[in-house]
């Protein structure tokens, strides 16, 4: 296995692919090791105890904290181990945690299967499953977390353990939504997948601010008339260039975008066709209503909201109070945009029963700020600005989502109930008693008031 040390050759380009977006961390790992098999995977890990070295992973690179990249120990690259073998008969499947969610989509569709893999398609399953996983259908089929029946987990002695509801049921309950602070490194899922949906459509509505306080209104207030499988996105940005990068001129405005992924085209039109019903539709500014989709289509279009050439720093809340409340701060943030790249989600989201995972903060509406800067310099005065915007909300917020997590800039955020919170320290006590995985990337703050969880 190839292992380049700090001050190896190719070390420094190493350490800055690893992270998806362009904004590097100033960390540095002791080494980086591109495992390309499971035994890599062990090996690395017995490596790293004998020489008294801290151990993370990486699969895909896309956490926006570039959470696996951290001062002193062994990197674990995983996007060597790729692959993924589907059963057909029996609706499952078993993917490597380098494995591209696009990637898997397209080899389910050869068999009429599917799995809510993350909007943008170059994730890796490795991060998204391990935090939660919030992806196509996930409205209806809940986290893609909880799809998850069994586990292959390299242990903090170098062991290969399966996990399952019957063979250490306690690793699996942690790998469905411990993200960062995950004790191991995940080199197998298994997966039981859905059928695909026989209809995707989108539609998308571009309205300006001035119609932004009815519009949100209205779609509060339809919120509960919205079937499960009718992914909704609000998404407050500047109007973009056919290249994706902001243009030049032209105000921020509000984007509705209705992906209706269905058995039947009558379905998806049906669902779709309750966007028709704003009262500020005359207004409307774009207009592409019901046009028929592919899935890749639709990864393509949520990927350009975000680009690997520019940095970007996220955050987010969960919420259940009402429109009163999150319509005047959704566009607050929104008018408050620092730079063209920056954006604000509101996702509304039905929330589901979370039995039997470590995964445990949600609710009806979910709101996630990103600024995004192209050139460095900008960094200095924008990348606190998401952050600013979630701690004054703090009071709305009943915890984060570890897919868009802060801990660095917001190290007290809740991202579990405190029951799992402390379970899943118990049970890192017990899988990893010498801490030998970095847990949650939480920053100088807390990890020098000595928290068990800290960096
Ligand atoms: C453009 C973009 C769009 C996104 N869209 C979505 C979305 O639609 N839905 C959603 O839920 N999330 C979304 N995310 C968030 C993303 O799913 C998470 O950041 C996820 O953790 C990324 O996984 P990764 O393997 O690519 O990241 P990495 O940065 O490689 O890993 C993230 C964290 O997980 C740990 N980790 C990764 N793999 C393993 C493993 N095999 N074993 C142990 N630990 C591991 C790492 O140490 C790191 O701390 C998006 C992110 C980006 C950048």
């Amino acid at each position: 296995m190839r292992i380049l040390w700090r001050g190896d050759e190719g070390y420094e380009q190493a350490r800055l692919d690893v992270v998806w977006h362009a904004r590097k961390p100033d960390r540095y790992p002791d080494g980086i090791a591109f495992a390309q098999g499971r035994q890599d995977v062990v090996d690395a890990v017995r490596l790293a105890r004998e020489r008294g070295l801290k151990v993370k992973a990486r699969s895909g690179g896309h956490s926006w904290t570039a959470s696996s990249v951290r001062d002193g120990g062994l990197l674990i690259d995983l996007s060597g181990l790729g692959a993924w073998a589907v059963d057909a008969d029996a609706g499952t499947a078993m993917v490597e945690p380098g494995a591209k969610g696009r990637d898997l989509n397209e080899g389910l569709a050869e068999h009429g299967l599917f799995f809510p893999t993350g909007h943008c398609p170059t994730i890796a399953l490795g991060g998204f499953l391990l935090q939660g996983g919030w992806g196509w259908t996930s409205r209806a089929l809940g986290p893609a977390c909880m799809s998850v029946t069994a586990v292959d987990v390299v242990t903090a002695d170098g062991e290969l353990v399966h996990a399952s509801e019957t063979e250490n049921p306690d690793l699996l309950w942690a790998a469905r939504g411990a993200g960062s602070g995950f004790f191991g490194v995940v080199v197998g899922y298994h997966l039981r997948c859905h059928p695909r949906p026989a209809s995707m459509m989108r539609s998308i509505y571009a309205y300006s601010l001035d119609e932004a306080e009815e519009l949100m209104r209205w779609a509060h207030a339809m919120q509960p008339e919205w079937p499960a499988a009718l992914e909704l996105q609000f998404l407050g940005s500047f109007p973009r260039n056919p290249d994706a990068s902001p243009a030049a001129e032209g105000d921020a405005m509000i984007m509705v975008i209705g992906f209706a992924l269905f058995d039947s085209e009558e379905e998806s039109v049906a669902a779709l066709r309750l966007l028709e019903t704003a009262p500020v539709r005359d207004k409307a500014l774009v207009v592409e209503a019901c046009v028929p989709s592919t899935l890749d289509e639709l990864y393509e279009l949520v990927d350009s909201y975000a680009r690997p050439e520019v940095a970007y720093a996220g955050d987010s809340l969960w919420s259940d109070d009402g429109a009163d409340e999150l319509v005047p701060a959704f566009l607050e943030m929104v008018r408050d945009m620092p730079t063209r790249w920056s954006y604000v989600l509101w996702w509304p989201w039905v929330p589901q029963a979370l039995d039997g995972v470590a995964l445990s903060v949600t609710g009806k509406h979910y709101i996630s700020p990103f600024s995004g800067w192209a050139d460095p310099a900008d960094e200095a005065e924008v990348a606190a600005w998401p952050g600013e915007h979630m701690r004054r909300l703090d009071h709305l917020s009943k915890g984060i989502q570890l897919a868009d997590e802060n801990l660095l800039g917001r190290p007290d955020a809740r991202y579990m109930t405190d029951e799992n919170a402390a379970r899943l320290e118990a049970l890192r006590a017990t899988w990893d008693p010498e801490g030998r995985f970095h847990s949650f990337l939480f920053g100088d703050a807390r990890a020098a008031a000595g928290g068990a969880t800290s960096a």
